[in-house]
């Protein structure tokens, strides 16, 4: 993602009651948070937060929490929170590789990866959000009957997830090359990376791994 710099954007983050911060950790107390047992759904690489802001008032009885490194992009989703008048929706601030210190065994449902970034060189894949290592911190987090789902455009990147997969010990439900012309459209919702590449006529992959 490009990234410019947004003035005040860290002073916006730690001034916004959604945003929860890394040092108060709420492992395993996200339920309280929520006021709720209801599911509790991931988007790590959240970016602007179209596509979480759309599921978490499509689905009032699930709760999201999105997950962003960056302050200057996590403040655009903070804009679409303050104009939503639902409890179903939290953030954080921090890089994925530590989720397992921010969410107890078996907290979480379902996690989402959108259009993560690639990493090209080899010697940054265990960077890759699909990566067996990545798949290690989902395993200490996931519930038993939880699901990965991963969308993007990025074929070498895709091809390397599917590999991923069984090499860390997960299975693959569905895969597609092509999800705007599969059966599993239906119900999609669309990330601010997807509308783009949608638009520019570039097929996108999506697969569902559990374990
Ligand atoms: N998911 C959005 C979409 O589809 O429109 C944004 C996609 S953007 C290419 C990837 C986002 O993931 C960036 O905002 C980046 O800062 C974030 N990101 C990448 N690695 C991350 C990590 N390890 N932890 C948290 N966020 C990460």
């Amino acid at each position: 993602m490009r990234l410019r710099a947004v003035k005040g954007a860290r002073e916006m983050i730690a001034a916004n009651d959604y945003v929860i911060k890394e040092e108060t950790n709420m492992k395993g107390r996200w339920s309280e948070l929520f006021g709720n047992d209801n599911p509790i759904h991931l988007e790590i690489g959240m970016g602007k937060g179209k596509f979480l802001m759309t599921l978490a008032e499509m689905n009032p009885d699930i709760n999201y929490i999105g997950i962003e490194k960056f302050s200057s992009v996590l403040v655009r989703a903070l804009e679409k929170r303050a104009e939503y008048e639902g409890d179903n929706v939290y953030f954080l601030r921090m890089d994925a590789e530590n989720l397992a210190e921010v969410f107890a065994p078996g907290e979480v449902d379902r996690i989402y990866l959108n259009f993560s970034d690639p990493w090209p060189k080899e010697r940054h894949a265990k960077r890759r959000l699909t990566s067996r290592e990545f798949f290690k911190r989902y395993d200490q987090v996931l519930k038993a009957d939880g699901k990965v789902i991963f969308k993007t455009d990025n074929r070498p990147l895709f091809d390397f997830s599917l590999e991923e997969v069984p090499e860390a010990g997960w299975k693959l439900e569905n895969y597609t090359f092509d999800l705007h012309n599969s059966e599993y459209v239906e119900g999609n919702v669309m990330t601010e990376y997807e509308t783009k590449f949608v638009a520019e006529g570039k097929p996108i992959n999506r697969l569902v791994a559990f374990r």
